[in-house]
């Protein structure tokens, strides 16, 4: 049981780069929470003061409501999975996940019992006897989670922890992982530059930008509200269409609005009209097709736009379309890029 609590965290690194510009986040007891956001934004900082390994410049950082600002990593009671799982290449899979339990002096038949039971959860029991390089990548990503759960601590931190896994093994173990979390029930912070896993994983998400939150919310609400054209064009793949207000001869446009946008999937094609919403001739320039769906890469007066159609996409590049998206369906945005 245990809420992670963070108010107003900075980070400034020596030689005064400022990596974490003052970020607010509350997670409730056994919630999954996914920080994500380009390169460079600040979360693997913001994970790392959680964890104990980064001193934190001004702010708090509250474990359980007790402030773990000047705890050290070892007392915080968190475990940490890494991208790079860092496994002991000369111990078998038991004595990987028993190591962190023998170094705290844990009684030899309670190591023996929890790495047992987290083996068999893990479905790893037939390899405890094997050493890291006799296993397969995702069999050693859940080893490393192995040695995390073994220890039973308050707090998952997970550091893209799938990033060096193929897409397939991806999926797969994205999957486990929410199953795991949501089994065992503890609070988790977890972070990605992956949208997709960061959507489908979190209870919450939140949204990264240059060291501050750009957005923090339920995956479909962000998803289906984004608060900025930053997130807007983040989350999503292909991402939301969006075009410059004075390119378009657009009729009941929002007040203030600079920027109209909409979702790949939410645009007809020669349907019979927009109404209210918005029409675009557009120019197919290129498809592709990935199987169930294609996606058309356009060229409008606004500028150039992908669609999203179910199945084999009948258009040809030249193509000339007719593109209406329903009034219900736009977003508008500010000069400064914010929602309306
Ligand atoms: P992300 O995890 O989102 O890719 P990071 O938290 O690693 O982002 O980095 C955020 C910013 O802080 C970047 O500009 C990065 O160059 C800088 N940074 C990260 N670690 C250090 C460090 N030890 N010293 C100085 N600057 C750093």
């Amino acid at each position: 049981m245990a809420t992670v609590e963070l108010k107003d965290v900075r980070k400034v690194y020596h030689g005064g780069v400022e990596a974490v510009k003052g970020v607010s986040i509350a997670i409730p007891d056994r919630a999954l929470c996914v920080l994500v956001g380009p390169s460079g934004c600040g979360k693997s900082t913001l994970l790392r003061m959680i964890a104990g390994l980064e001193s934190i410049t001004t702010g708090s950082v509250a474990i359980d409501g007790a402030v773990v600002n000047t705890i050290g990593p070892a007392e915080r009671d968190i475990a940490m999975v890494f991208q790079n799982y860092a496994l002991y290449p000369h111990m078998n899979v038991y004595d990987n996940m028993a190591y962190g339990l023998r170094n705290r002096g844990t009684p030899r038949d309670e190591i023996d019992r929890r790495v047992r039971e987290t083996a068999k959860t893990l479905e790893l029991a037939h390899l405890l006897e094997r050493r890291p390089r006799e296993l397969s990548g995702g069999q050693r990503q859940r080893v490393a989670m192995g040695r995390a759960i073994v220890r039973n601590p308050k707090v998952y931190l997970f550091d893209e922890p799938l990033s060096n896994l193929d897409a397939k093994l991806r999926g797969q173990m994205r999957v486990e992982i929410r199953n795991l979390q949501r089994s065992l029930g503890v609070t988790s912070v977890y972070v990605t530059h992956d949208q997709l896993e960061a959507m489908t994983l979190a209870d919450t998400l939140v949204v990264m930008n240059a060291g501050l939150v750009e957005q923090a919310g339920a995956p479909l609400d962000v998803y289906e509200k984004p608060a900025s054209t930053f997130v807007a064009s983040f989350i999503g793949a292909p991402p939301m269409n969006l075009l410059p207000l004075d390119r378009l001869e657009k009729a009941n446009a929002r007040q203030a609005a600079a920027t109209i946008g909409f979702r790949p999937e939410d645009a007809e094609v020669d349907a019979a009209s927009a109404g209210n919403g918005l029409a675009l001739d557009a120019t197919v320039e290129g498809i592709e097709p990935v199987g169930a769906e294609s996606f058309l890469y356009c060229g409008t007066p606004g500028g150039r736009i992908v669609l999203r159609v179910p199945g084999r996409a009948a258009a040809q590049p030249g193509d000339r379309l007719h593109v209406s998206v329903d009034a219900s369906k736009l977003h508008w945005f500010d000069e400064g890029g914010k929602r309306i």
